[in-house]
C-alpha cells in the first residue's frame, strides 16, 4: 500500500456552551481534518485539533492554526510521504521529522490518518496495532470551563447525574473564585467523585500557586493541573504542596518528560496524541512516564469525533493511563442519548455517536480509528 494524497479540511463545530480556559482567545473547534488517500483505494482520517494560544512554557512550543496546518501538510508533509507505505510508522515519522521541525498537531493528524488506514488494511482496529486493548471502557473527566459558579454547579449536578466519576475545573484567573469553586463543586457533588483543576499556567507564582492550592486541599482536590509556567516552578509547587500535580503544558515530548522526573516538577502527565506528534511518539512519551513511576491521563483540546477516536485508542492501549480522561464523549446531533457529559459541541461530523455509559466511553473494535465521516456535515462545516 503506497500513500497517493493528503487532503486538509477546516472545518468549524458549533459549541454547546462557551468553552474557555486561561490564556484561551480564540473559539474551540475551528481545527483541519485530512483524509490520507492510498493506491489500495482505503483512505485514513485524522485532525489536528490546533489552537493559535496553546503552547509549551515560555514559547517552546508554538500555537498552530488551520492556515498554518493547510501550508505545512499540503506543501511539506503530504510531498514528502508521497509514494510511501503507511504501516513503516517510525519511517514515516523520521520523513515528516527530517520535512520540518516541529508542527506537532500536522504531525499528529498524519499519524491518526496512518493508523486508520493500516488498521482498515489489516481489518484490526488502531489500538491493535499501539500495543492491543489493555481496557475496554476509558473513564471520562468531564471539563467545566471557566463559567460561573452558579452554573458550574449546575453542569457538575448533571454530569455527576450521568454517570461521570471526575470534574475538571478550569481556573488559573481568579484566584479567590477558584478557592470557592472548588468549595462550592466538592459541597454539590459529595466527597465520592474526583475534583481536579487545571490552571493552565495561569497563578502567577509558585507562592501564589502553594497558597491557593493548599485553601483547596480540605475539598480532596485528585490532582492540581498545569499551576504555573515552566518546569522549575512547578518542581517548587510540587514540592511544597501534597496535592498532586499534573504537568500538561510543561509535558509535550519524552524529553521533557525526563526533565520534569529529574526535577520531581509533577506526579502526573497530562499526555496528548497531539503534543508529541502523533500516537506512535505518545506511546514513547507514556513509557518514559511509567518507567519513572509517573502516571497519565489522555487529554487534549476538545477535538471532533476524529481526534477523539485516536485519543480513545491511545488510552485503550496505554497501561499507564490511569486516570480519567478529559476526551470528549462524540456525539452528532440527535445520535446521543440526550446528555451533557463529555459532550461540549452541538454537532459532529462522523456518522455515529461514541458509546458511552456510566461515565465511561466503551471502545469500538471496528477496524482503523473505528469512525465514518458524515460527508454532508463535513459539507456543511467546512470553512473553506
Ligand atoms: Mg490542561
Amino acid at each position: 500500500m503506497k500513500i497517493t494524497k493528503i487532503e486538509t479540511i477546516p472545518i468549524r463545530l458549533p459549541t454547546r456552551r462557551v468553552h474557555r480556559w486561561a490564556s484561551l482567545t480564540t473559539p474551540i473547534g475551528v481545527y483541519v481534518i485530512i483524509k490520507l488517500y492510498t493506491d489500495q483505494g482505503l483512505t485514513g482520517l485524522g485532525e489536528a485539533p490546533v489552537l493559535k494560544d496553546w503552547g509549551g512554557d515560555h514559547g517552546k512550543y508554538f500555537g498552530e492554526t488551520p492556515q498554518t496546518t493547510a501550508h505545512i501538510i499540503n506543501d511539506i508533509l503530504a510531498p514528502a510521504l508521497h509514494g510511501q507505505d503507511p504501516g513503516r510508522f517510525e519511517t514515516m515519522h523520521a520523513l515528516m521529522d527530517k520535512a520540518v521541525k516541529g508542527y506537532p498537531y500536522c504531525k499528529a493528524a498524519i499519524d491518526a490518518a496512518l493508523y486508520d488506514v493500516v488498521g482498515k488494511a489489516l481489518n484490526v482496529p488502531a489500538y491493535q496495532l499501539l500495543g492491543g486493548l489493555f481496557r475496554e471502557r476509558i473513564p471520562i473527566a468531564h471539563s467545566l470551563g471557566l463559567m460561573e459558579i452558579e452554573k458550574a454547579v449546575e453542569e457538575a449536578l448533571q454530569a455527576k447525574a450521568e454517570g461521570v466519576k471526575t470534574i475538571k475545573l478550569k481556573g488559573g484567573v481568579e484566584h479567590k473564585r477558584d478557592v470557592e469553586l472548588v468549595q462550592q463543586i466538592r459541597r454539590a457533588i459529595g466527597p465520592d467523585l474526583n475534583i481536579c483543576v487545571d490552571a493552565n499556567q495561569g497563578y502567577p507564582s509558585a507562592k501564589a500557586a502553594v497558597k491557593i492550592i493548599r485553601a483547596m486541599e480540605e475539598y480532596n482536590l485528585l490532582y492540581m493541573e498545569q499551576p504555573v509556567e515552566g518546569i522549575d516552578q512547578m518542581a517548587e509547587v510540587a514540592r511544597r504542596v501534597d496535592t498532586p500535580i499534573m504537568a500538561d503544558e510543561s509535558a509535550w515530548t519524552a524529553q521533557d518528560v525526563i526533565e520534569i522526573v529529574q526535577k520531581k516538577a509533577a506526579d502526573v502527565i497530562s499526555l496528548y496524541t497531539t503534543k508529541p506528534g502523533g500516537m506512535f511518539k505518545a506511546k514513547k512519551v507514556a513509557a518514559v512516564a511509567e518507567a519513572a513511576g509517573l502516571k497519565c491521563n489522555v487529554n487534549g483540546s476538545v477535538e471532533t469525533g476524529v481526534g477523539n477516536a485516536a485519543n480513545i485508542h491511545l488510552a485503550a492501549s496505554t497501561g499507564v493511563v490511569t486516570y480519567g480522561c478529559v476526551v470528549p464523549v462524540s456525539t452528532p446531533k440527535g445520535k446521543g442519548k440526550g446528555g451533557i457529559a463529555g459532550i461540549y459541541y452541538q454537532d459532529d461530523i462522523i456518522t455515529e455517536a461514541f458509546d458511552y455509559a456510566d461515565g465511561d466511553v466503551i471502545v469500538s473494535s471496528k477496524p482503523g480509528l473505528g469512525i465514518e465521516l458524515d460527508e454532508d456535515k463535513i459539507k456543511h462545516y467546512r470553512v473553506s
